[in-house]
C-alpha cells in the first residue's frame, strides 16, 4: 500500500508544543494500516516537549526556506535552525519510504499547509505552508492539513 507521510501528533504522539497530541481518526487508521510515515519535525530538528508555541516572521515556511523569514517562539528566540533541520529530515524520511503523499497537522509553522499563523501571536492566520510542508511540497509531494 502506498506509504503517506504523517505528522506524529496527529497519529496521537504528545509532541505538540505544549506537549499533547492532536489525534485524528484518519491519521491512526494509516498507522494501524502501516501506511504512515510518522515524522515530527520539530522533535527532530531537536526542539524539546513541551516548548514555546513558535511562529514564521516575515513570511511563510517557502520564504524561511529562502532565507527570507524566521521562525521565532513566543519567548523571542530564534529557533529557524531547528525547524530547516526538522523538515530536512521530514524529506528524508518522506524519500526514503519513497511517499508521494503527506497528512500534516494544519497550521502548525512546520506541517501546516496552506494556512499558518501570522507570526504576531495573536490568533490571525496567513495564507502558505509550514516550513516543513513547503519542503516536502517542492519535493514534488502533495501535502494536505489533516
Ligand atoms: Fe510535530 Fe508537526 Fe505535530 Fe508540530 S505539528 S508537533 S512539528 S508533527
Amino acid at each position: 500500500m502506498e506509504p503517506i507521510v504523517v505528522s506524529a501528533c496527529l497519529a496521537g504522539i504528545p509532541c505538540r508544543y505544549d506537549g499533547r497530541a492532536k489525534t485524528s481518526d484518519g491519521a491512526v487508521r494509516l498507522v494501524e494500516e502501516g501506511r504512515a510515515v510518522v515524522v515530527c519535525p520539530e522533535g527532530a530538528g531537536g526542539l524539546p516537549t513541551p516548548r514555546p508555541p513558535a511562529e514564521i516572521v516575515g513570511g511563510d515556511g517557502a520564504d524561511v526556506l529562502d532565507g527570507r523569514a524566521r521562525v521565532v517562539d513566543a519567548t523571542g528566540a530564534d529557533c529557524t535552525a531547528e525547524f530547516l533541520a526538522g523538515a530536512r529530515a521530514a524529506l528524508s524520511a518522506a524519500e526514503e519510504a519513497r511517499a508521494r503523499r503527506a497528512v500534516l497537522m494544519a497550521r502548525s509553522p512546520s506541517c501546516g499547509c496552506g494556512q499558518v499563523y501570522d507570526g504576531t501571536f495573536s490568533g490571525e492566520l496567513r495564507p502558505g505552508d509550514g516550513v516543513t510542508a513547503a519542503l516536502l511540497r517542492r519535493a514534488g509531494i502533495e501535502v494536505t492539513a489533516g
